[in-house]
Protein backbone atom coordinates (compact mmCIF):
# COMPACT_ATOMS: atom_id res chain seq x y z
CA UNK A 1 0.00 0.00 0.00
CA UNK A 2 1.55 3.18 -1.34
CA UNK A 3 0.81 6.75 0.71
CA UNK A 4 -1.42 7.96 -0.95
CA UNK A 5 -3.88 4.43 -0.69
CA UNK A 6 -2.77 4.67 3.06
CA UNK A 7 -4.12 8.18 3.03
CA UNK A 8 -7.07 7.13 1.46
CA UNK A 9 -8.09 4.78 3.76
CA UNK A 10 -7.46 7.21 6.56
CA UNK A 11 -9.85 9.37 5.24
CA UNK A 12 -12.33 6.82 4.73
CA UNK A 13 -13.25 5.90 7.68
CA UNK A 14 -16.38 7.46 8.82
CA UNK A 15 -15.27 7.86 12.33
CA UNK A 16 -11.73 7.27 12.47
CA UNK A 17 -10.91 10.45 13.29
CA UNK A 18 -8.11 9.51 15.81
CA UNK A 19 -5.81 8.73 13.36
CA UNK A 20 -6.23 12.12 11.96
CA UNK A 21 -2.79 13.44 13.08
CA UNK A 22 -1.06 10.92 11.27
CA UNK A 23 -2.90 12.21 8.04
CA UNK A 24 -1.36 15.73 8.60
CA UNK A 25 2.33 14.55 10.24
CA UNK A 26 2.29 13.22 6.85
CA UNK A 27 1.21 15.73 4.81
CA UNK A 28 3.52 18.04 6.85
CA UNK A 29 6.42 15.83 5.35
CA UNK A 30 5.18 16.24 1.75
CA UNK A 31 4.63 19.91 1.72
CA UNK A 32 7.55 21.39 4.01
CA UNK A 33 9.96 22.62 1.23
CA UNK A 34 6.42 24.81 -0.16
CA UNK A 35 5.20 26.89 2.68
CA UNK A 36 2.01 28.24 2.45
CA UNK A 37 -0.81 29.13 4.92
CA UNK A 38 -3.82 27.11 4.14
CA UNK A 39 -4.53 23.26 3.80
CA UNK A 40 -6.92 22.05 1.37
CA UNK A 41 -8.34 18.81 0.43
CA UNK A 42 -10.66 17.01 -2.55
CA UNK A 43 -12.27 13.85 -2.57
CA UNK A 44 -13.81 11.89 -5.64
CA UNK A 45 -16.77 10.81 -4.13
CA UNK A 46 -16.91 7.90 -6.55
CA UNK A 47 -13.80 6.17 -6.34
CA UNK A 48 -12.91 8.02 -3.01
CA UNK A 49 -9.61 8.72 -4.52
CA UNK A 50 -7.77 11.56 -1.85
CA UNK A 51 -6.28 14.20 -4.40
CA UNK A 52 -3.23 15.68 -1.97
CA UNK A 53 -1.52 17.43 -5.01
CA UNK A 54 -2.20 21.12 -4.15
CA UNK A 55 -2.64 20.21 -0.06
CA UNK A 56 -0.57 23.37 1.33
CA UNK A 57 0.82 23.39 4.44
CA UNK A 58 0.06 24.22 7.69
CA UNK A 59 2.56 25.48 9.98
CA UNK A 60 1.28 23.13 13.15
CA UNK A 61 -2.25 24.25 14.03
CA UNK A 62 -4.04 21.36 12.18
CA UNK A 63 -7.19 22.07 14.08
CA UNK A 64 -9.72 25.18 14.17
CA UNK A 65 -13.24 26.14 15.55
CA UNK A 66 -15.55 25.04 12.76
CA UNK A 67 -17.46 28.82 12.93
CA UNK A 68 -20.26 28.98 10.07
CA UNK A 69 -19.64 25.00 8.79
CA UNK A 70 -22.03 24.38 12.06
CA UNK A 71 -24.94 25.95 10.59
CA UNK A 72 -25.36 22.84 8.36
CA UNK A 73 -25.82 20.95 11.66
CA UNK A 74 -28.18 23.54 12.67
CA UNK A 75 -30.03 23.39 10.16
CA UNK A 76 -30.67 19.91 9.45
CA UNK A 77 -31.35 19.77 13.19
CA UNK A 78 -33.86 22.37 12.71
CA UNK A 79 -36.03 20.90 9.81
CA UNK A 80 -35.54 16.93 10.89
CA UNK A 81 -37.09 18.15 14.55
CA UNK A 82 -39.63 20.45 13.08
CA UNK A 83 -38.60 23.07 15.39
CA UNK A 84 -39.23 25.93 12.53
CA UNK A 85 -40.87 25.51 9.40
CA UNK A 86 -38.53 26.43 6.40
CA UNK A 87 -40.85 29.94 5.73
CA UNK A 88 -39.96 31.32 8.80
CA UNK A 89 -38.52 34.88 8.88
CA UNK A 90 -36.10 36.44 11.62
CA UNK A 91 -35.35 40.06 11.10
CA UNK A 92 -31.50 40.60 10.74
CA UNK A 93 -30.86 44.17 12.02
CA UNK A 94 -27.06 43.26 12.14
CA UNK A 95 -26.71 42.67 15.92
CA UNK A 96 -28.73 40.82 18.72
CA UNK A 97 -28.57 40.40 22.78
CA UNK A 98 -29.64 36.94 23.81
CA UNK A 99 -29.15 36.21 27.24
CA UNK A 100 -26.56 39.41 27.56
CA UNK A 101 -24.92 37.68 24.99
CA UNK A 102 -24.15 39.60 21.67
CA UNK A 103 -24.03 38.31 18.59
CA UNK A 104 -23.21 40.05 14.76
CA UNK A 105 -23.76 40.26 11.48
CA UNK A 106 -21.21 42.35 9.31
CA UNK A 107 -24.03 43.85 7.70
CA UNK A 108 -27.90 43.89 8.49
CA UNK A 109 -29.43 41.26 6.12
CA UNK A 110 -33.15 42.20 6.71
CA UNK A 111 -35.81 39.43 6.40
CA UNK A 112 -34.32 35.80 6.49
CA UNK A 113 -35.76 32.55 6.24
CA UNK A 114 -33.91 29.32 6.78
CA UNK A 115 -32.18 28.86 2.99
CA UNK A 116 -31.49 32.38 3.04
CA UNK A 117 -29.90 32.61 5.91
CA UNK A 118 -27.59 29.64 5.47
CA UNK A 119 -26.75 31.44 1.68
CA UNK A 120 -25.88 34.72 3.74
CA UNK A 121 -24.66 32.69 7.13
CA UNK A 122 -26.93 34.97 9.08
CA UNK A 123 -25.94 34.97 12.74
CA UNK A 124 -29.03 36.61 13.77
CA UNK A 125 -31.06 34.05 12.11
CA UNK A 126 -29.35 30.87 13.59
CA UNK A 127 -28.87 32.56 16.82
CA UNK A 128 -32.66 32.96 17.64
CA UNK A 129 -33.46 29.84 15.79
CA UNK A 130 -31.01 27.66 18.12
CA UNK A 131 -33.27 28.92 20.87
CA UNK A 132 -35.72 25.59 19.92
CA UNK A 133 -32.57 23.16 20.12
CA UNK A 134 -31.51 21.73 23.11
CA UNK A 135 -27.65 21.10 23.53
CA UNK A 136 -28.43 17.37 23.48
CA UNK A 137 -30.50 17.51 20.43
CA UNK A 138 -27.57 19.40 18.67
CA UNK A 139 -25.03 16.64 19.64
CA UNK A 140 -27.11 13.82 18.53
CA UNK A 141 -26.81 15.05 14.83
CA UNK A 142 -22.79 16.70 15.27
CA UNK A 143 -22.07 12.75 16.07
CA UNK A 144 -24.01 11.58 13.06
CA UNK A 145 -22.19 13.43 10.85
CA UNK A 146 -18.94 12.36 12.36
CA UNK A 147 -17.46 15.03 15.35
CA UNK A 148 -16.94 13.72 18.67
CA UNK A 149 -17.00 16.35 20.69
CA UNK A 150 -16.20 16.26 24.27
CA UNK A 151 -18.77 18.80 26.05
CA UNK A 152 -18.12 19.86 29.65
CA UNK A 153 -20.28 20.38 32.40
CA UNK A 154 -19.68 23.97 32.15
CA UNK A 155 -21.55 24.63 28.20
CA UNK A 156 -21.57 27.64 26.65
CA UNK A 157 -25.04 29.04 25.08
CA UNK A 158 -26.90 26.86 22.72
CA UNK A 159 -26.08 29.34 20.30
CA UNK A 160 -22.35 29.24 20.48
CA UNK A 161 -22.51 25.43 19.48
CA UNK A 162 -25.06 26.40 16.56
CA UNK A 163 -23.05 29.12 14.97
CA UNK A 164 -19.71 27.03 15.74
CA UNK A 165 -17.92 28.99 18.58
CA UNK A 166 -17.66 27.36 21.23
CA UNK A 167 -13.77 26.55 22.24
CA UNK A 168 -14.88 22.84 22.65
CA UNK A 169 -15.66 22.44 19.26
CA UNK A 170 -12.09 22.85 17.54
CA UNK A 171 -12.24 20.15 14.51
CA UNK A 172 -9.18 19.30 11.88
CA UNK A 173 -10.27 19.59 8.05
CA UNK A 174 -10.51 15.89 7.67
CA UNK A 175 -14.01 16.16 9.67
CA UNK A 176 -15.11 19.15 7.71
CA UNK A 177 -14.22 17.29 4.43
CA UNK A 178 -16.24 14.29 5.90
CA UNK A 179 -18.65 15.95 6.74
CA UNK A 180 -19.44 17.69 3.03
CA UNK A 181 -19.02 14.39 1.44
CA UNK A 182 -21.86 12.88 4.33
CA UNK A 183 -24.11 15.75 2.86
CA UNK A 184 -23.11 15.47 -0.73
CA UNK A 185 -23.99 11.77 -1.00
CA UNK A 186 -26.79 12.32 1.73
CA UNK A 187 -24.89 9.33 3.37
CA UNK A 188 -26.64 9.33 7.13
CA UNK A 189 -29.41 7.64 6.42
CA UNK A 190 -31.61 8.78 9.10
CA UNK A 191 -31.97 12.38 7.78
CA UNK A 192 -35.05 12.76 5.11
CA UNK A 193 -34.24 13.15 1.86
CA UNK A 194 -36.38 16.66 2.11
CA UNK A 195 -34.24 17.77 4.43
CA UNK A 196 -30.71 16.99 2.06
CA UNK A 197 -32.76 18.62 -0.93
CA UNK A 198 -33.61 21.64 1.24
CA UNK A 199 -29.98 22.15 2.44
CA UNK A 200 -28.27 21.46 -1.14
CA UNK A 201 -30.68 24.00 -2.41
CA UNK A 202 -29.30 26.55 0.43
CA UNK A 203 -25.81 25.52 -0.15
CA UNK A 204 -26.28 26.28 -4.36
CA UNK A 205 -28.04 29.65 -3.25
CA UNK A 206 -24.37 30.54 -1.13
CA UNK A 207 -22.42 29.97 -4.06
CA UNK A 208 -25.24 32.40 -6.53
CA UNK A 209 -25.96 35.24 -4.13
CA UNK A 210 -24.55 34.24 -1.05
CA UNK A 211 -21.66 34.27 0.94
CA UNK A 212 -19.32 32.55 -1.60
CA UNK A 213 -20.74 34.27 -4.99
CA UNK A 214 -17.35 34.83 -5.96
CA UNK A 215 -17.68 30.70 -6.37
CA UNK A 216 -19.20 29.24 -9.79
CA UNK A 217 -23.08 28.57 -9.54
CA UNK A 218 -22.62 24.79 -10.01
CA UNK A 219 -21.01 24.39 -6.42
CA UNK A 220 -22.79 23.75 -3.72
CA UNK A 221 -20.78 24.93 -0.29
CA UNK A 222 -20.73 26.48 3.34
CA UNK A 223 -18.21 29.48 4.51
CA UNK A 224 -16.54 30.05 7.58
CA UNK A 225 -14.92 33.10 9.17
CA UNK A 226 -13.68 32.46 12.81
CA UNK A 227 -11.91 35.34 14.92
CA UNK A 228 -8.52 34.39 16.54
CA UNK A 229 -9.04 34.43 20.18
CA UNK A 230 -6.17 36.52 22.24
CA UNK A 231 -5.01 37.96 18.60
CA UNK A 232 -5.01 41.50 17.24
CA UNK A 233 -8.70 42.60 15.38
CA UNK A 234 -9.15 41.12 12.39
CA UNK A 235 -7.15 38.35 13.12
CA UNK A 236 -9.28 35.28 11.71
CA UNK A 237 -9.08 31.62 10.49
CA UNK A 238 -11.35 30.92 7.32
CA UNK A 239 -13.17 27.91 5.92
CA UNK A 240 -14.83 27.15 2.54
CA UNK A 241 -16.27 23.61 2.17
CA UNK A 242 -18.36 22.13 -0.32
CA UNK A 243 -19.34 19.57 -3.43
CA UNK A 244 -19.89 19.97 -7.40
CA UNK A 245 -22.03 19.37 -9.57
CA UNK A 246 -25.41 20.58 -7.23
CA UNK A 247 -26.97 17.91 -9.06
CA UNK A 248 -24.96 14.52 -9.00
CA UNK A 249 -22.05 15.05 -6.58
CA UNK A 250 -18.97 14.02 -7.75
CA UNK A 251 -16.18 15.99 -5.96
CA UNK A 252 -16.35 17.29 -2.46
CA UNK A 253 -13.25 19.53 -1.07
CA UNK A 254 -12.55 21.27 2.03
CA UNK A 255 -10.62 24.11 2.96
CA UNK A 256 -8.93 25.71 5.65
CA UNK A 257 -6.65 29.19 5.91
CA UNK A 258 -4.94 30.45 8.89
CA UNK A 259 -5.44 34.01 8.07
CA UNK A 260 -7.58 36.50 6.53
CA UNK A 261 -11.82 36.10 6.32
CA UNK A 262 -13.39 33.89 4.07
CA UNK A 263 -14.28 36.52 1.92
CA UNK A 264 -10.37 37.74 1.45
CA UNK A 265 -8.79 34.66 2.03
CA UNK A 266 -10.76 31.36 1.54
CA UNK A 267 -12.52 31.84 -1.79
CA UNK A 268 -10.93 33.20 -3.90
CA UNK A 269 -8.23 30.70 -2.80
CA UNK A 270 -10.63 28.11 -3.04
CA UNK A 271 -11.54 29.54 -6.99
CA UNK A 272 -7.99 29.20 -8.21
CA UNK A 273 -7.17 25.35 -6.64
CA UNK A 274 -10.72 24.31 -7.87
CA UNK A 275 -9.50 25.91 -11.26
CA UNK A 276 -12.79 26.58 -12.76
ZN1 LIG B 1 -27.67 38.60 9.51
Amino acid sequence: MDRRDFLNKLINLPLGFGLVSLLFSSLEGKTKSNKSNYIFLQKDLKTQHLDLSQSGFINQKTQALPGSLMKLITFICLLENKLISPQKEFECRGIIKISEKVYKCQKPHGKMNLEKALAHSCNIFFSQAAQEISLKQFLIYTKLFGFDFKISNKTSPIADYALGLSPEMSIHLASALNLVALIAQQKVRSISGLTYQQLHKAMNLTSIIGTAKLLDDFVACKTGTVLLPNQQLESFQSWIIGFYPVQAPIKAFALLTTSGSSQKAAIPLAKQLLQF
